[in-house]
């Protein structure tokens, strides 16, 4: 039988009250599906403050723990009017808390934090949650299990904080596991090394957990439940116009959550493509309706007039290396990239020329960057700069390189509002263009940009 994975993520678990909500949008479904979920809303920038905090002489251990569970415990008691049914399921938390404070002691203890313990550490919030959600599915005459990815198991290549599966390894008899008339409540976030250890897959990674558990399971679909209506032709707390995308391909959609549209893990369209497995969105607050507002697959369905939405993110810098003839000095590329892999600096794209070598980074890792590559004395390199405080606008649909006239009608949006445009990729994926400005331009330009194609589209 093709299963439903369906994720639950923090959005779905801002208040208190959201857990009758989830219980409708579980009901809707016609065969038990396979829940992944993430932590409650705001749960794991908590522990990430507490282990920050945790060498300050000041700090005690069963406080912030008790801090968190006592969360936990506030949405079991709002949801779960029998005090010894709620019991059993406080003593499971507590269970996982006891655990979770001796980990905090441990590194307490050790006066340092090493990447395995905070892997541990941090997948607690993903652990509660299953272990609330599977009790209140009980409660409520939905019939479910909870199962952890070290019982799985959910392999992956060992890296902490930034896991991939290994799908060959954690592919075996998975399916036994999962039996077809239970639901079966997994939490996400996070899979086991070879050697049995935590590793996380990277903020906002459940959403990946979810995926790759459709892709080991063959799921008929992953739907992500989210507050809000689908992904949409821009952000719609920006631009009023905005309006909802029914269908993307997988392209597009990865494209979007990479340059920003927040509804999606960028790395949760890789593992369903190769297996054509539709992700659905889902808004909770219309869980009644039980209706799919975006859906993402492989058929490509071009927009009449290409661009289906625009989006922008904040979260980057770029990095400049200059010098006459670096852009065809071979080596140098090589040399600057794996040392920042070293540091373990992720490049996000590059852009290179004759004179210039840029490369974008996210904004929290420019300034490691830039002393870096600044340590390397590289004979080729005259100066090397960082620019941040810019935007990076990407307008994505399918057919954006085959119809002419494309580029010339985003470009000239924006030269219409005189904002200067520091930097462009056209072309480097088929299905999206992507360009730099300074931050401070970045509303009006995406605004322009939106009204070309949506608010007179074909003109
Ligand atoms: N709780 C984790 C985070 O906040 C994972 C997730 O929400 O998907 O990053
Ligand atoms: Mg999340």
């Amino acid at each position: 039988m093709h299963r439903n994975v369906v994720k639950f993520g923090g959005s779905n678990l801002k208040c208190k009250s959201d857990l009758q909500k989830i219980i409708t949008a579980v009901k809707s479904y016609e065969n038990p599906p396979v829940i992944v979920v993430s932590a409650l809303y705001g749960i794991t920038d908590k522990i990430i403050g507490i282990i920050k905090n945790i060498h300050q002489k000041e700090t005690s251990v069963q406080d912030c723990v008790s801090e968190i569970t006592v969360q936990y415990i506030e949405v079991l008691n709002e949801n779960i009017g029998d005090i010894n049914y709620r019991a059993k399921i406080i003593s499971e938390i507590e269970k996982r808390a006891e655990k979770l404070t001796q980990f905090l002691q441990g590194i307490q203890c050790i006066e340092e934090t090493p990447d395995f313990l905070s892997d541990r550490i941090l997948s607690y919030g993903e652990r509660f949650s299953s272990v609330l959600l599977t009790g209140i599915l009980n409660f409520n005459g939905l019939k479910s299990g909870e199962i952890l990815p070290e019982e799985i198991p959910l392999f992956t290549d060992g890296e902490f904080g930034n896991a991939s599966v290994d799908f060959e390894k954690s592919a075996p008899g998975i399916s036994n596991l999962f039996p077809p008339n239970t639901i079966c409540v997994v939490p996400g976030f996070y899979g086991v090394s070879s050697e049995y250890k935590v590793t996380l897959f990277g903020r906002g990674g459940s959403d990946y957990s979810a995926a790759a558990l459709a892709r080991l399971l063959n799921a008929k679909t992953l739907d992500v439940w989210k507050d809000v209506d689908g992904f949409m032709s821009s952000d719609p707390r920006l631009i009023k116009t905005a309006q909802k995308i029914d269908k993307l391909t997988y392209k597009e959609a990865a494209e979007l959550a990479y340059f920003g549209a927040a509804i999606l893990h960028p790395r949760a369209v890789e593992p369903l493509i190769e297996a054509k497995i539709p992700i659905r969105i889902f808004n909770i607050n219309k869980a009644d309706e039980f209706n799919a507002l975006t859906e993402i697959n492989c058929h490509e369905n071009h927009h009449s007039d290409i661009i289906k939405s625009v989006t922008f993110s904040e979260d980057f810098g770029v990095l400049k290396l200059k010098g006459p003839g670096v852009g065809i000095k071979p080596g140098i590329l090589a040399k600057v990239t794996t040392l920042l892999d070293e540091k373990n600096i992720n490049i996000r794209s590059v852009i290179t020329s004759q004179i210039a070598i840029n490369i974008l980074l996210s904004a929290k890792d420019l300034q490691k960057a830039f002393e870096t590559v600044s340590g390397m004395n590289l004979q080729a390199i005259s100066e090397i700069q960082q620019r941040d405080g810019i935007s990076v606008i990407a307008t994505v649909g399918e057919g954006i390189l085959e119809k002419p006239g494309i580029a010339a009608r985003i470009f000239s949006a924006v030269a219409r509002k005189n904002i200067n445009i520091e930097m462009i990729a056209f072309g480097a994926s088929q299905v999206s263009a992507y360009f730099l400005l300074a931050k401070e331009d970045c509303f009006e330009a995406v605004s322009e940009i939106h009204d070309e194609f949506f608010t007179n589209p074909g003109l």
